[in-house]
C-alpha cells in the first residue's frame, strides 16, 4: 500500500527550471505537489549558463528575484572567415532587452527553493521503475541513496531532461524523428565583455554542424563550449568533445579568448539537447513533458531554459484548470506558442545538420560586410525566438519576412506533416514500436545522462501489451499502459474534496 503521505495530487520528475517552475505554479495553486530529482541539490548541469529574455520575463511574472549573476546584452556572431557581426539585444514588449549569466548551480536550486516555499514536497531519488494506477502511470518508484519511496499521483509531469525517464515510459518518444545535439562545456578565468558564438570549419571546407561559444559569466568566470546536432544519430556526440581543443585554438586565433591567456578545457560537462519538439509527442492521457522532456529546446541555437520555464508554467496551468483535460489543453498552449517558429526552425535545423557546408555557407553570407549589419536586427530576432512581442520596425519586418518565407518552403515537408498531428489536437503517441538509435559514452566527457536503452525493450512490451507483476507488495509495476484521453480514476482530482479548494 502506498501511504497517504506518498499519495499526490502531481508528481513532478526532475527539479531542473521546468520542473521547479511547473511544481511553484501547481503548489501556489493549491496543489498536493512531490517534486523528484535524483540529484542532491545544488547540483550544476551542463549549459552556457545564459538565461534568455523570456526567461528573465517567467521569472519577473511569478515574482521570483532573479539569481546573483551578471547581466548581458548584444551578442557576437563570427563566421567562418573570421568575420564578426553584433546582434542588438533590444527589449520587446513582453520580454526584456537582456539575458542573464548565472551559474546552472545557482540558478536551478534558487528555483527548486521558491517551489518548496511555495509548498512542494521535493523528493530526493531517481525515478525509475513505473508504478500503474488503474490502468495508466500512477506515479514511479524512487530509488534513493538511503531507501527506496513510491511516489503515486493522479498527474504526471517529466521534467526529467532531454532522456526523460517519463516519455520513454509513457512512450511520447519517436527516437529516430528526434532532433539530437551533444554539448560540452567547461569554465576559464580568461574575461571576456560580450558573449560571442561561432562558426568554423576545423578542416578547410568542412564546417562543423554546429558552433563554438564564449559567454561572460558572474565572477569573471567565462563558460566556454562546443555543441554540434547529430540528427537521429546519438553516437555522434562525441564529436563535440574532439572539437574543443580545436576551438580553443581557433577562438585564440581570432581573438574571442586572450592568446596569451589561461583557457585549458578542463572538468568538461556534456549534455544532450533534443531541439524542436519533433519526435516527442508533449502529453497524452495524465502524463505532460515540459522543458528539454518535451523537445522544448530551440533548433537554430539551442536555448532552452526559457522554453523549460515557460512550458512548466503552461502544463501547472493546465493542470490547474482541470486535470481530465490538462493534456489537450497544454498541447493546444504549445502549438500556439511554438509550432509557428518549431516547425520552420526544425526544418532548418535538420537541412544544415545534414548539410554542414550549406551553413558555411548561409553563415559566411550573413557576415559578409554590409549584409550582417543590415540584417543584425532581424537576425536576433528570427534567432533567438523574440519575434512575437518584438517592437514594431524594421527588425521585426525582416524576421517576419524570414518566418514567412520559411513557413512556405517547408509546408509540404514531412517536418510539417509531423507538426500538424501536434497542432490538429491529434494527440497519438508515436508508438511505432522501433527502438532508437542506440547510445554510447560521448567522448569519455561526463554526462548527466545517456539512457534511452531501454526503449525498444519496452516497446516490445508496450506492443504486447505485458503487465509485469511487481516482485514487491504485490502492487502491480506497470510497463505500459493507454495513453489515450485522461481517464477520470475513481478518485480522480477533479471530484477531490476535502480541505483543500477543487484545483
Ligand atoms: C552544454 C549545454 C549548454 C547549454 N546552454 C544553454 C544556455 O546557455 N542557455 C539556455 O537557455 N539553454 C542552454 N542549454 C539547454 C538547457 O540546459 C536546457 O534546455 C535546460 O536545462 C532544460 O531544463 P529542464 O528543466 O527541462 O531539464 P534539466 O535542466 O535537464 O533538468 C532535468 C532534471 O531532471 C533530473 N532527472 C533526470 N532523470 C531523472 C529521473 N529518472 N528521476 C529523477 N530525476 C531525474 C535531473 O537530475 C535534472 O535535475 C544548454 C544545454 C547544454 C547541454
Amino acid at each position: 500500500m502506498v501511504s497517504s503521505a506518498d499519495r499526490f495530487d502531481v508528481m513532478v520528475v526532475g527539479a531542473g527550471p521546468a520542473g521547479s517552475i511547473a511544481a511553484l505554479t501547481l503548489a501556489r495553486g493549491g496543489a498536493r505537489v512531490a517534486i523528484v530529482d535524483r540529484a542532491v541539490f545544488p547540483r550544476d548541469k551542463a549549459c552556457g549558463d545564459l538565461i534568455g529574455p523570456r526567461g528573465l520575463q517567467v521569472l519577473a511574472d511569478l515574482g521570483i528575484p532573479e539569481p546573483p549573476g551578471l547581466d548581458v546584452g548584444d551578442m557576437v556572431v563570427v563566421g567562418p572567415t573570421g568575420r564578426r557581426v553584433r546582434l542588438p539585444s533590444v527589449p520587446g514588449t513582453t520580454y526584456p532587452g537582456r539575458a542573464r549569466a548565472v551559474t546552472r548551480t545557482v540558478f536551478d536550486a534558487a528555483l527548486r527553493a521558491a517551489a518548496l516555499q511555495a509548498g512542494a514536497e521535493a523528493v530526493t531519488g531517481r525515478a525509475q521503475e513505473p508504478l500503474g494506477d488503474g490502468g495508466r502511470l500512477g506515479g514511479f518508484r524512487c530509488s534513493g541513496t538511503i531507501r527506496d519511496r513510491d511516489v503515486m499521483a493522479d498527474v504526471v509531469i517529466g521534467a526529467d531532461g532531454a532522456t526523460s525517464r517519463v516519455a520513454e515510459v509513457a512512450g511520447l518518444v519517436e527516437p529516430d524523428r528526434v532532433l539530437w545535439g551533444f554539448a560540452v562545456r567547461w569554465y576559464t578565468d580568461d574575461v571576456v565583455d560580450l558573449p560571442a558564438i561561432a562558426w568554423w570549419e576545423p578542416v578547410p571546407r568542412q564546417p562543423l554542424p554546429g558552433y563554438g561559444w564564449v559567454f561572460p559569466g558572474p565572477a569573471g568566470r567565462t563558460n566556454v563550449g562546443v555543441g554540434i546536432g547529430t540528427l537521429g544519430n546519438r553516437r555522434g556526440g562525441a564529436e563535440a568533445t574532439r572539437q574543443v581543443a580545436p576551438f580553443v585554438a581557433h577562438s585564440k586565433r581570432i581573438g574571442l579568448l586572450p592568446a596569451g591567456g589561461a583557457c585549458r578545457p578542463a572538468r568538461l560537462l556534456g549534455g544532450w539537447l533534443k531541439m524542436g519538439m519533433i519526435g516527442t509527442m508533449p502529453a497524452a492521457g495524465n502524463v505532460l513533458l515540459v522543458g528539454d522532456a518535451a523537445g522544448l529546446v530551440n533548433p537554430l541555437q539551442g536555448e532552452g531554459i526559457a522554453h523549460a520555464m515557460a512550458s512548466g508554467r503552461a502544463a501547472a496551468q493546465a493542470v490547474l484548470a482541470g486535470p481530465a483535460h490538462a493534456a489537450d489543453r497544454y498541447c493546444a498552449a504549445l502549438a500556439d506558442r511554438h509550432l509557428p517558429y518549431e516547425a520552420v526552425g526544425a526544418a532548418a535545423h535538420r537541412a544544415l545538420v545534414a548539410h554542414p557546408k550549406a551553413v558555411a555557407g548561409a553563415t559566411r553570407i550573413l557576415t559578409a560586410p554590409g549584409i550582417g549589419w543590415a540584417l543584425a536586427g532581424g537576425w536576433s530576432l528570427l534567432w533567438n525566438d523574440l519575434v512575437d512581442g518584438a517592437p514594431p520596425g524594421a527588425s521585426r519586418a525582416v524576421a517576419r519576412g524570414a518566418l514567412r518565407l520559411g513557413s512556405m518552403a517547408t509546408a509540404a515537408g514531412p517536418t510539417r506533416r509531423w507538426f500538424e498531428r501536434l497542432g490538429g489536437g491529434a494527440v497519438v503517441p508515436p508508438g511505432n514500436g522501433r527502438s532508437p538509435a542506440g547510445a554510447e559514452p560521448v567522448g569519455g566527457v561526463e554526462q548527466h545522462d545517456d539512457r534511452l536503452g531501454g526503449l525498444g525493450r519496452f516497446r516490445r512490451l508496450r506492443r504486447w501489451g505485458h503487465l509485469r507483476p511487481s516482485s514487491r507488495r504485490g502492487r502491480r509495476s506497470l510497463c505500459a499502459w493507454p495513453t489515450g484521453p485522461c481517464r477520470r480514476s475513481r478518485r480522480g482530482p477533479e471530484t477531490r474534496t476535502g480541505n483543500r479548494a477543487r484545483w
